[in-house]
């Protein structure tokens, strides 16, 4: 569906993207996820046709996006960090206007009636877009990039500045869009990329740094490729733990197995470590069937999607040069200036923003009068 090969954006002497290349299958959610200049924006704006790319290619449903760029941009519906809203028009006006805009030749008021509906911003189609809060503003502009029913969805930080009320409306609406588009989005906080999308790319200083999901990537990076595994027998005894450890060690490409706490009455947790190469997943499973045993937990990394963020992007995975490694292992600050919240000071940000936004709105309400 979206191919990118080889490619590369360049501002005088800086590389913003320096060969970068994935492939993103039709009905995917793809997440882009790197610190503060990583180059995730650059991307997706040669991906959008929105800028060109100094060198490589990007074939949108097999169409080359330089060669062709009317034919690919009709693929895409694309929602800039900054929606490209016209605040003193309707919600209707403005959607009937991008409606022209993109030539759509869908039936106009079924089509319209049905983007605004997935949106829920049906009830706000009379009102001035300038008078409709963040979210709705933020429905709106994913309503214009539905318009015309492109099957590519590209969707720069879509949940910024919206309070988590909305946030969980707008991701639920995007895996419903994910169903029916392919999409890719990019975003700075690391539960919203592991709660939406099936496939995680971390860009770092224009390269990627990781691309698969947060299962693979873990794997990748850790040399420990340990799990954990909670396993309920039917006797709940000691001896029926030693049985397991010792089944477990049976297995081929398992290391080493240590029986670990006690999590309820005869149920024990298991620590498994693999050579790496093998994947014991499905023989593990298959050893419990057997047996009569019943896998109540396996977790394959301690590692969360944040440490593995911190350590790609301090130079303790890839794509980081010798230096920087350096840095890294000596325990000193990295250079780089990650981005990094957790949900709850992302939450905490945006609820202050959202403060000061409403506070200057309502004065200039005081000033102005509602215009409706
Ligand atoms: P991200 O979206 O990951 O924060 P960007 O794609 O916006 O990163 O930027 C990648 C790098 O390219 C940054 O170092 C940024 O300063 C640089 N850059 C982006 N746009 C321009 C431009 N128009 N001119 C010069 N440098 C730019």
């Amino acid at each position: 569906m979206i191919e990118v090969k080889h490619l590369v954006k360049r501002y005088g002497d800086k590389k913003a993207v320096n060969d970068i290349s994935f492939k993103v299958e039709k009905g995917e959610i793809l997440g882009f996820l790197g610190p503060n200049g990583a180059g995730k924006s650059t991307t997706m704006n040669m991906l959008t046709g929105y800028i060109s790319s100094t060198s490589g290619q990007i074939l949108i449903n097999g169409v080359d996006v330089l060669e062709e760029p009317k034919k690919a941009k009709a693929s895409i519906g694309y929602l800039p960090e900054i929606p490209p809203l016209y605040v003193d028009m309707t919600v209707d006006a403005y959607l009937n206007f991008v409606f022209d805009l993109k030539k759509c030749k869908l039936p106009r008021k079924a089509h319209l009636n049905d983007v605004c509906n997935l949106c829920k911003i049906s009830d706000v189609r009379k009102r001035l877009i300038k008078n409709l809060s963040k979210g709705y503003k933020q429905r709106v502009g994913l309503a214009q990039a539905l318009i015309n029913n492109p099957p590519v969805l590209i969707l720069d930080e879509p949940t910024v500045g919206l309070d988590p009320n909305q946030i969980i409306e707008i991701r639920s609406l995007i895996k419903k869009l994910g169903k029916r588009h392919t999409v890719i989005l990019s975003s700075h906080i690391l539960p919203e990329i592991q709660a939406v999308c099936d496939r995680i790319i971390i860009i770092n200083k224009g390269v990627v740094a990781a691309d698969g999901t947060a299962d693979e990537i873990a794997r990748n990076i850790t040399n420990e490729h340990k799990m954990t595994l909670r396993i309920e027998g039917p006797d709940h005894s000691r001896a029926e733990k030693e049985q397991i450890v010792t089944a477990l060690r049976n297995i081929s490409g398992v290391k080493y197995v240590r029986a670990d706490m006690e999590r309820e009455k005869g149920i024990y947790d298991y620590d498994v470590e693999t050579d790496g190469k093998t994947d014991v997943r499905r023989d593990i499973n298959k050893l419990c069937f057997d047996n009569g045993w019943n896998i109540l937990m396996l977790q394959l990394s301690d590692l969360t999607l944040e440490d593995i963020f911190l350590k790609i992007t301090m130079g303790e995975g890839f794509g980081h040069d010798e230096s920087e490694k350096g840095v890294a292992a000596k325990g000193k600050k990295p250079k780089v200036r990650i981005n990094l919240m957790t949900e709850e000071e992302a939450e905490a940000a945006e609820q202050a923003a959202r403060e000061a936004a409403e506070e200057a709105a309502g004065e200039a309400q005081d000033e102005k009068g509602d215009e409706e």
